[in-house]
């Protein structure tokens, strides 16, 4: 080890699961480094590595939506964690969904176990970053007007920063502050838990239907001291007298097959997994149209494949149909209604019914997830090729990203209860009263004196609100590979300018440069090839420093 030398210094600005996953890809990189390497790791937030979604403080009843059998985030080798079941103190069946806070607390392990080895160095700064500026080759960081560096490289890693709410969603703010209307977050759900010990004979309305409204129906419930017994919900008593739950199209999302033995058979052939590898490269560095063509052509046989595995025929033509709409229109196929659609998931995913064009793609879609990253993040997409592939992908989510089949079952058992009502659930209209909302679909009126909002802010970059990146985004550094997306950057995450120019040593990996990237609000992103493309340029860039410096 060169100790006559200072430091090399890296920056990584939040604390979450891609930030471990960038420190454990470069520490392997840096192993043949002979300078001491010092990393200062910023966040405001307590725990390591676990992020706010992972929380190891989180409520039991938050799940993971990742079956245990499909959690594949590597440990390095030198790791004495091992991976995330064997680590656990018992031994987990493989098709539960684990507790966030589980995972939160094994990411945990896995950073202070990266920490003790000692090089790099890792050092944290509890605070959030809130400017940065050029020094020399490298950057300093303000926190709280101070400043920090010089640091020969920065990766930015914020997840979901702070963001401007939406018109709806500011406009109740601003309603609940002057009426004493109760308008309440889904996260942390422990504080959800604590405000709903009040509500017990509240008519509640919950909006948003995607994944974290299975998180608040189970605080709601669960949490207030009910039980599910036999497919059945057996009341507390402490629980709402009335769940409403809406959104814009009133649809649950899907839940993944049941078991491993259901899920395999959704694997599609090697030779078409083969073939849409090649077509999702081809696809990204086209124009829309052709990108279209060239997925469909590669995804038809795929999902005729799996759909006759099924003993289920369906003809190429039914196949692009469906694809057309869902590029037009996620989800315009089915006019089925809130429950029915909550009910076909149910037994769609427990084998009872046979799949249909949008399950088995959509398991297909899921399985393809690392696939789809490896073909789209390395090249440069056309701006609006982006938009179309990352908005069919994000529309997919509601059968990719599916909830355990456990929380369809629930929400299927509180409606059967009376306590979760879906008589408004497909976009109602939403007028204030003087204590609260009031919903009203058709003839039909109900008025709610709970609000929980269940929506997560979209990664629209230019919503944030953060300073950090509003900085950057004023002074040109960070720019909207397009309106309403992430941030413009490399395959290696190195952050690209408002004129098209690679910033030196500034990075950022994540949710914030969707567009650039796909498909990343996963555990599986945070810890796989984004994060070596990153390691590997910056041990490479750093070995170039050292090779000028004299010895
Ligand atoms: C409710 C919820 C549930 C989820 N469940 C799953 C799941 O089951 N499976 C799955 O694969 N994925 C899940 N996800 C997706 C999830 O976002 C990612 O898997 C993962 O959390 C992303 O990690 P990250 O480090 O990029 O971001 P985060 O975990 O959000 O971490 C970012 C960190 O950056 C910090 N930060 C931001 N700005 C600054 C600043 N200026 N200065 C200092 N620090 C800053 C924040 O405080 C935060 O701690 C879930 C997401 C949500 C919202």
């Amino acid at each position: 080890m060169k100790t006559d030398h200072p430091a090399l210094r890296i920056a990584v600005i939040g604390a979450g699961p891609r930030s471990l996953g960038a420190l454990e890809a470069l520490a392997a990189d840096l192993r043949e480094e002979q300078r001491a390497v010092q990393i200062d790791t910023f966040d405001p937030f307590p725990a390591n590595a676990a992020g706010p979604n992972f929380d190891p403080e989180e409520s039991p009843l938050c799940l993971l939506n990742t079956a245990m059998r499909d959690i594949d985030i590597r440990a390095p080798r030198s790791s004495k964690c091992g991976a995330f079941a064997d680590w656990l103190a018992h031994d987990p069946d493989l098709d539960s969904f684990p507790l966030r806070a589980d995972l939160g607390r094994y990411l945990e392990a896995r950073h202070t176990d990266l920490a003790a080895q000692g090089h790099p160095t890792i050092t944290r700064v509890f605070g959030r970053a809130d400017d940065l500026r050029p020094n020399g080759d490298g950057w300093e960081i303000s926190l709280h007007g101070q400043w920090l560096g010089p640091y020969d490289e920065v990766l930015l890693t914020p997840g979901q920063p702070a963001s401007t709410p939406d018109d709806q969603l500011s406009h109740w703010q601003n309603h609940a502050a002057r009426s004493g209307a109760i308008l309440a977050n889904a996260y942390p759900a422990r504080n959800l838990a604590r405000a709903a010990e009040q509500w017990g004979d509240k008519t509640v309305a919950i909006r948003g239907m995607g994944l974290s409204v299975f998180d608040v129906l189970r605080v709601l419930t669960l949490g207030l001291g009910g039980r599910f017994e036999h497919g059945k919900y057996i009341a507390s008593g402490r629980e709402p007298a009335r769940i409403l739950l809406f959104s814009l199209d009133g649809k649950p999302p899907f839940p993944k097959p049941e078991t491993g033995e259901l899920d395999a058979p959704f694997t599609p052939p090697k030779a078409d997994t083969e073939a849409f590898c090649k077509a999702m490269a081809q696809a990204s560095c086209s124009a829309p149209d052709k990108a279209r063509e060239l997925l469909n052509a590669a995804i038809i046989p795929a999902v005729r494949h799996v759909l006759e595995h099924h003993a289920v025929t369906v003809s190429d033509k039914d196949i692009a149909d469906w694809l057309d709409k869902e590029w037009d229109v996620p989800g315009s196929q089915s006019s089925d209604g809130p429950r029915e659609t909550l009910q076909a998931g149910i037994e769609l995913a427990s084998g009872q019914r046979a799949p249909d064009i949008g399950f088995a793609f959509g398991q297909i879609w899921r399985k393809w997830q690392d696939e789809i990253r490896a073909a789209y993040n390395p090249v440069e997409t056309p701006p609006d090729t982006a938009e179309q592939i990352v908005g069919f992908d994000e529309g997919l989510k509601r059968y990719s990203y599916g909830q355990p089949i456990s929380s369809a079952r629930e929400m299927e058992a509180l409606i059967e209860a009376g306590i979760v009502d879906l008589g408004h659930a497909a976009d109602p209209q939403l007028d204030l009263t003087p204590s609260g909302w009031q919903l009203t679909s058709g003839n039909r009126q109900t008025e709610v004196l709970v609000m929980v909002d269940s929506v997560l802010p979209s990664p629209n970059l230019s919503i944030t609100t953060d300073p950090l990146i509003c900085g950057l985004m004023e002074n040109g550094k960070l720019t909207e590979i397009t309106k309403g997306m992430g941030a413009r950057t490399a395959p290696d995450g190195t952050v690209i300018d408002v004129d098209g120019t690679p910033i030196p040593h500034l990075c950022l990996l994540g949710r914030m440069s969707l567009g650039s990237v796909i498909a990343a609000d996963s555990l599986h992103d945070c810890f796989g090839e984004a994060a070596n493309r990153w390691a590997r340029g910056v041990a490479e860039r750093l070995k170039q420093k050292s090779d000028k410096e004299p010895a």
